[in-house]
């Protein structure tokens, strides 16, 4: 998928063998071939459900594994009101299965793929690890925070394991090379996607939910991280993996951005214009939320270091070239 693609190409670069596994629910092997064109390295592929106890068998005795990075999760806010079930069994129960096999097959290292949703977003907006947590507004942040106490307790249980959960903040841009990107199936849920497809011609406009937040423009305030600096933070956790532990840590820019500045820095980073307009508000937006990233920084020695207009910039070269994705 999206994230995934880039932390292969970040992971193949460092010199780390990489095999995935993705039932391509959202994904496109293209995503692939493409990350072995950037870094003119090979990786290993199994088309499996995280589900399919089986796979593992399969995968964990044909390669060895030195640890997992967990990214298997359906992610649509909207959709998870509609399907909880498919939610809480695919994220869910799937991580289950997941950290059965593993267990089974002796490996105990494994990078969790969490979400700033995880955080109660009615406590604060300036947000550290230690920020409460709960207070979900939808299914799906339920089964993100469902899994890190999951993941508590399995270390609890035993302290073998090896136990990083990355709280992502909101991941956009893409590769530089223009290869591989956010390619959404049908209307994009999320804010760059959309606008690239604006900008690309495949829809009108862009709504903007809500002019009227208690923010400087009104409209929400997110903390935006490129898709590359995100996936440099997944290859300091890998090396964090070494220890023994249960790690928590956010991974964000520290520096908010209105929707409002969001679509004017890529007016001005790539000379276009963006139609939009101002909508109602979408159910279940906090005002204004952003990382505090220095746990990250000092213990992981990662930080971002791409700005809103690489993240602009780097996602319009993406769609620009792929118009349609990788269809
Ligand atoms: N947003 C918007 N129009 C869209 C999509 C998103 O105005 O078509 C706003 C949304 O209300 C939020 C921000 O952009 O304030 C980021 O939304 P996104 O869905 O990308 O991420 P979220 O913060 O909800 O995880």
């Amino acid at each position: 998928g999206y994230i995934g693609s880039h932390i292969c190409v970040e992971l193949l670069g460092q010199g780390y063998d990489v095999t995935v596994m993705d039932n391509l629910a959202n994904s496109n092997e293209k995503a692939l071939r493409r990350v072995e064109e950037i870094t003119g390295k090979k990786l290993r592929f199994y088309e499996a459900d995280i589900r399919d106890r089986s796979a593992y068998d399969e995968i964990f005795s044909q390669n060895e594994i030195y640890g997992v990075i967990h990214m298997a999760g359906l992610k649509a806010v909207g959709e998870s009101v509609r399907k909880p079930l498919a939610y809480f069994d695919n994220n869910v129960s799937g991580t289950i299965v997941l950290l059965e096999k593993m267990k089974e097959h002796h490996i105990k290292r494994i990078i969790f793929s969490s979400s700033a949703t995880v955080y109660d977003l009615t406590q604060g907006e300036c947000l550290t690890e230690k920020s409460p947590i709960g207070n979900s507004t939808s299914p799906y942040g339920r089964t993100k925070l469902v899994i890190e106490q999951m993941l508590a307790d399995l270390y609890h249980s035993d302290a073998r394991w090896s136990i990083v959960m990355l709280r992502y903040f909101n991941p956009i841009g893409a590769h530089v090379s223009g290869r591989i990107g956010e390619d959404p199936n049908g209307e994009p849920n999320n804010l760059m996607p959309y606008i690239t497809q604006v900008a690309v011609g495949k829809r009108e406009k862009l709504n903007i939910f809500g002019n009227d937040y208690d923010t400087p423009d009104g409209t929400c305030i997110r903390d935006y991280i490129h898709v590359m600096d995100l996936a440099g933070g997944h290859s300091k956790a890998v090396r964090k993996l070494e220890e023994q532990g249960l790690f928590i840590y956010n991974l964000g820019t520290g520096q908010p951005q209105s929707v409002l500045a969001v679509v004017h820095a890529f007016e001005k980073a790539n000379g276009l214009k963006i139609n939009y307009a101002i909508a109602p508000r979408r159910a279940g937006d906090a005002p204004k939320y952003y990382a505090n990233a220095d746990k990250a920084k000092t213990e992981l020695n990662w930080e971002a270091e791409r700005g809103i207009e690489d993240m602009c910039r780097d996602s319009w070269n993406w769609q620009k070239n792929n118009p349609e994705g990788y269809r």
